[in-house]
């Protein structure tokens, strides 16, 4: 039997994550969901930014629907990111970001960016020489043939099973002639016979190219930084962040959130907007095999949307209760 754990973290994640539980308990309410929690809030009421109950909880658990986390100010104790810890101690190697057209008035795009999530330069392995005035600030950046390989083939699979043609590759082999050259070496000789279109391209010119033609990407494979710094961008030509889901997916588990932060200045007024937690609530449903829920869960925002209903930030006027409404009404009408 599956199990999901949600833990709705910090700001409007605390307001968010309740609605995309809720619209779980109608679409699979035979699935249980486990509530705990992680980040500041946590840290605050606990002690433990990770509870170890979480963590349990998170063990046992298939997929993990998550909200946000504030980052907590800057002489906080021993301080580690909850999140990044999870992706590595899980082994989430692959972040998978779709952005497809979602507002009437939105540029056409159908693209989906897979960043490989585990190494790069957020290792957060970093040190100081020297005295202020003349420091050096050192990062370590660490790629590896299993790395490179697996999100590779994450890639491939992924288009494979989503019937995607395309992959442009992004890097930056011109400055880093070893590390992103072994990157893009490996992706033709691993790829080649795939079938799929193959390409590659500097990173900032990928950039350039999602802001000025959103509509000839198919999907992109790039590296840590790369991918964050880009799947943004991509989240912007889409409608903005309140539109954009994502998934964090390893070997056993996968974690599902929406791209935006907590937002902290909106949290507790019950007016963020739902569609990315609900849309990454969709992906989670397709993770653990209820493709046919995930599906009329999509089609049931894509629905409400395109009657005009939508938060704020959208252009529409209803707060998050509300629009959620919208969502679950047009899911019932689409359940037998
Ligand atoms: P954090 O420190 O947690 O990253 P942040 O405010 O720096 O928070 P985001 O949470 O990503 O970063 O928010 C950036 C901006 O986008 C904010 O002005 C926020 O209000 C807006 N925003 C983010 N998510 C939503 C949402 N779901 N609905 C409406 N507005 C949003």
């Amino acid at each position: 039997m599956k199990r999901i754990c949600a833990i709705p973290g910090d700001g409007i994640g605390r307001e968010l994550i309740p609605q995309a539980v809720r619209v779980l308990g109608i679409v699979v309410p035979d699935i249980p969901v486990f509530q705990c929690e992680m980040g500041l809030r946590a840290y605050e009421e606990t002690g433990f930014f990770l509870p170890d109950e979480t963590l349990e909880c998170i063990k046992q658990a298939d997929a993990v629907l998550f909200g946000a986390i504030t980052s907590p100010p800057k002489d906080t104790e021993n301080y580690r990111s909850p999140l990044l810890f999870i992706r590595k101690e899980f082994q989430m190697y692959a972040n998978v970001r779709p952005i497809k057209r979602i507002l009437p008035d939105g540029p056409e795009i159908n693209a989906v960016i897979i960043r490989e999530n585990t190494e790069g330069l957020y290792s957060g392995i970093e040190h100081v020489e020297g005295k202020k005035g003349d420091r050096r600030f050192v990062t370590e950046r660490i790629l590896s043939d299993r790395g490179i390989e697996r999100i590779i083939r994450f890639a491939l699979n992924y288009a494979k099973i989503n019937n995607r043609k395309e992959i442009v590759l992004g890097h930056k082999a011109n400055v880093l002639r070893k590390s992103d050259a072994a990157f893009r070496e490996m992706f033709y000789e691993i790829a080649e016979g795939s079938g799929l279109e193959l390409s590659d391209m500097y990173i900032d010119a990928l950039a350039h190219d999602i802001v000025r033609y959103p509509e000839k990407f198919d999907v992109i494979l790039t590296l840590n930084m790369y991918g964050d710094i880009v799947s943004d961008v991509a989240a912007a030509v889409g409608g903005g962040l309140g539109l954009a889901p994502s998934a964090n997916i390893g070997e056993k588990k996968a974690l599902f959130e929406p791209v935006h932060g907590s937002a902290p200045d909106i949290a507790g007024k019950g007016i963020a907007n739902p569609t990315a937690v609900l849309l990454s609530t969709a992906m989670l449903l397709d993770y653990i095999g209820r493709k046919k829920e995930g599906n009329l869960l999509e089609t049931a925002i894509r629905s409400a949307i395109a009657e005009g209903h939508g938060t704020k930030d959208m252009g529409g006027r209803e707060n998050t209760m509300e629009f959620t409404d919208r969502v679950i009404e047009m899911m019932k009408q689409g359940i037998p």
